[in-house]
This record gives structure tokens, C-alpha cells and sequence, in this order.
């Protein structure tokens, strides 16, 4: 197994959607790349590199960001989370390439209505979501989803359809179900159904490994305990976090 850390940075607050189980507070500010970089250096050796946000495609200078990236986790993994419904022109999808980074697409459903309702944002975002997600496969730039599962979103057919538009492309890695976690007193109204772990073992015995969720017991864990990464946000608080990393 590779050494060093896993490392999630929030490189910017700034988002065009405004999700139902959105835990982050919105603002303008973004982490400077001299920063990133000097953060990076400070915790390297790192084995798994995590930009999030807000909407990390929306930081101004991502490019760079995901160039020193590379440059200082070299052989580690680099994923950038995304909701995919940004621009995403020809000069990023080769830096995306040429980096080796992996996009990890939040997208909740592929039901217009729903969309709209679970992203806070009209359809037309998700449809631009969907060329993007082409985009990237046709760039053989690798993908996985991921799915905050609500009682909204569960519906068997509905993460079916998910897994499909998995399985139609070349270079997605995989779907990721995770049952959100409630951290506002309104999400316990979109709770996910009681069955979830259930339902996503039927899921993942029709489609295979491609399907894959924490079971119970380690959402519990999860939970009360977070993961063991390090936390940086833009504010530079260094914490245990309880944003669940793709890689295994
Ligand atoms: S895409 Fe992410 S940051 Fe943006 S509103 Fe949704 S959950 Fe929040």
C-alpha cells in the first residue's frame, strides 16, 4: 500500500447549485494556489488528494490548482468533486487528462423534476451535466458518481437509471451511493428510507462492484467518528473529517 495521507481541501466555497443537503456555507472566498501548494508541501507524502467546495471548477484558478496537485501527490490519486453542471471547455479537459485527475460527479438523479428540486437548479444545468459526463469519456478522462441517497432520490428505479449511464460509458470508475447525513434539523425530513443498505445490496447484486456504498456499520462509524483524513478548509482549520473519500 502506498504511504502518506489522505488530504481533502476545500479550495473554494463558491457553487451555482444550492443542494438539499448541502453542508457547506456559500461565500466567495477561495484558497490562493501559493497556499494550496505550501499546504500540500506541508503534508506530503500524500496518497490521496481531494478538492472539494463549494463547486471546486468554479475556483479561478483551477487549472493550476490541479497542476501542482499532480506535481506534489506524483503517483497518489487526485480526484476534483464536481456537479458537472459548469463549463468545462477543451483546454481543462486535457489538463484534466494530462494530470491523471478522476472527477467525482455529484448527481443525485437523472429525473429532470427531481433534479431541479434536489440541486436547486433548472434542468437545463442537468442536461449540461450529462454533455459534460460525454465530454469526459470522450476525453478518456476517468469518472465515478456520486449519489447522496434522500428519501427523494432512493427509488430503485431511479438509481438504476444512475448506474446505467455508468455502465454506458467507457471510463467511469464506478457509483457511489452515500445515504446523507443529516447536519441541519430540516434534512431529517428528506432522511433516506430505513431499507437503503437493502435496497443497495439488491442494486449491487444485479450490476455488480460497480455499485458501492458504506454498509451500516460503517456509516455509524463514520459518523461518530469520521475517517481519519485531514480536513483543510479555506479558514486553514485542520480537523478528522466527515466527508467520505471515493478511494478504498
Ligand atoms: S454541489 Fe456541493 S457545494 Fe454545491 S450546493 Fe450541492 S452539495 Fe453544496
Amino acid at each position: 500500500m502506498k504511504k502518506g495521507v489522505n488530504l481533502i481541501v476545500e479550495i473554494n466555497r463558491q457553487c451555482n447549485a444550492n443542494c438539499i443537503y448541502c453542508p457547506v456555507p456559500k461565500d466567495k472566498r477561495y484558497l490562493k494556489v501559493e497556499r494550496f501548494k505550501a499546504l500540500l508541501e506541508e503534508h506530503a507524502p500524500i496518497k490521496y488528494l481531494g478538492l472539494s467546495g463549494g463547486e471546486p471548477f468554479l475556483h479561478p484558478h483551477v487549472d493550476e490548482i490541479l497542476r501542482v496537485g499532480r506535481d506534489i501527490v506524483k503517483d497518489g490519486m487526485v480526484v476534483i468533486a464536481s456537479n458537472l453542471a459548469v463549463a468545462i471547455d477543451n483546454n481543462m479537459l486535457k489538463t484534466l487528462k494530462d494530470n491523471r485527475i478522476i472527477v467525482q460527479i455529484s448527481l443525485p438523479t437523472l429525473d429532470a423534476e427531481l433534479y431541479e428540486k434536489i440541486m436547486g437548479l433548472p434542468r437545463r444545468y442537468g442536461i449540461k451535466a450529462l454533455y459534460n459526463v460525454k465530454a469526459l469519456d470522450d476525453a478518456e478522462v476517468p469518472f465515478a458518481v456520486n449519489v447522496v441517497l434522500t428519501k427523494l432520490n432512493a427509488d430503485m428505479k431511479g438509481m438504476e437509471q444512475i448506474v446505467k449511464l455508468c455502465l454506458a460509458h467507457k471510463h467511469c470508475l464506478g457509483v457511489r451511493f452515500h445515504p446523507m447525513i443529516a447536519v441541519r434539523e430540516e434534512h431529517a425530513e428528506i432522511a433516506p428510507p430505513l431499507d437503503w443498505e437493502e435496497r443497495l445490496l439488491l442494486l449491487q447484486a444485479m450490476y455488480g462492484e460497480i455499485v458501492n456504498f458504506p454498509s451500516k456499520e460503517g456509516l455509524r462509524e463514520f459518523i461518530t467518528e469520521g475517517d481519519g483524513e485531514l480536513y483543510i478548509t479555506e479558514d486553514l482549520a485542520v480537523e478528522k473529517s466527515l466527508f467520505h473519500a471515493y478511494a478504498k
